[in-house]
């Protein structure tokens, strides 16, 4: 029996999403980014909130924490790395953890980089995956917490999930991804078109979230550090793939 996902714009560029198994009514919010937000979705939906899942400390996925728990009396799971930090939280996960959400089951997968502790919760039998902060579409989370080989091996962890996998993102990004990746991936066909179609999409302030992992294996310069176009392109031809990564995350950050 499939997930329900409803997906909703807050703050400045962040999305929410609530989701709600279908065979036993259960819903859980995927961080908690705005509370009027969050509460006018449920409100619309006519669904009661049972669980927050964070995926991170930041303020944008936890600072709702408190404020939903004293309403709803949710059960808040959270990062076992950086519990301490996660407000509220009930019950501490990591990788390799299940996660139930009434019937439906989400695997949890420790991808560190962004955070220290960050996690995803990811509902293979769904083909869809929260993954935070850690992975955008064609980009990938600042590495605030974290090592460029950490978050080099977090994102191999996403993409060994199957290509078809629905990546929900929590920030819309991907103008501003584009923009950059064109700069570093010049010769990539399917990156030029995708450009294209997402200009057309954020003209019409349609949201690029969710992403198909497929596309982002085609087109996100962060998943693409071990292609030789993109070596060449960043002057490391023959680089070590975490090196080559490590640079395109600096020019990210100064771009
Ligand atoms: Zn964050
Ligand atoms: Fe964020």
């Amino acid at each position: 029996m499939p997930i329900e996902i409803r997906q909703f714009p807050c703050l400045s560029d962040n999305y929410g999403f609530l989701i709600r198994d279908k065979a036993s009514g259960m819903v859980a919010a995927i961080d908690t980014p705005e509370v009027s937000a969050i509460n006018k979705t449920l409100e619309d939906a006519g669904w009661r909130l049972d669980y927050i899942f964070n995926t991170h400390w930041h303020p944008d996925h936890a600072g709702g924490n408190l404020a939903l728990k004293e309403q709803w009396n949710c059960e808040i799971v959270g990062p076992a790395g950086e519990a301490e930090r996660i407000p509220g939280i009930d019950r501490k996960v990591a990788d390799g953890d299940v996660v139930m959400l009434g019937e439906a089951k989400s695997t949890v997968l420790d991808t560190p980089g962004h955070t220290s502790g960050h996690i995803v919760y990811h509902f293979a039998d769904d083909g869809a995956a929260f993954v935070g902060d850690t992975i955008f579409a064609m980009g990938c989370g600042r590495l605030f917490e974290g090592t460029p080989a950490q978050m080099v091996s977090s994102l191999s962890k996403i993409t060994a999930m199957p290509p078809e996998t629905m990546l929900y993102c929590a920030h819309e990004y991907t103008a501003a991804n584009a923009a950059f990746a064109a700069t570093v991936d010049p010769e990539n066909v399917a990156l030029a078109a995708r450009i294209e179609e997402v200009k057309k999409l954020r003209g019409e302030n349609t949201p690029t979230v969710p992403t198909k992992l497929s596309r982002e294996l085609a087109t996100n310069p962060f998943l693409r550090a071990g292609q030789p176009s993109v070596q060449r392109a960043v002057g490391m031809p023959g680089g070590d793939e975490v090196e080559v990564f490590a640079e395109i995350r600096i020019r990210k950050d100064n771009f």
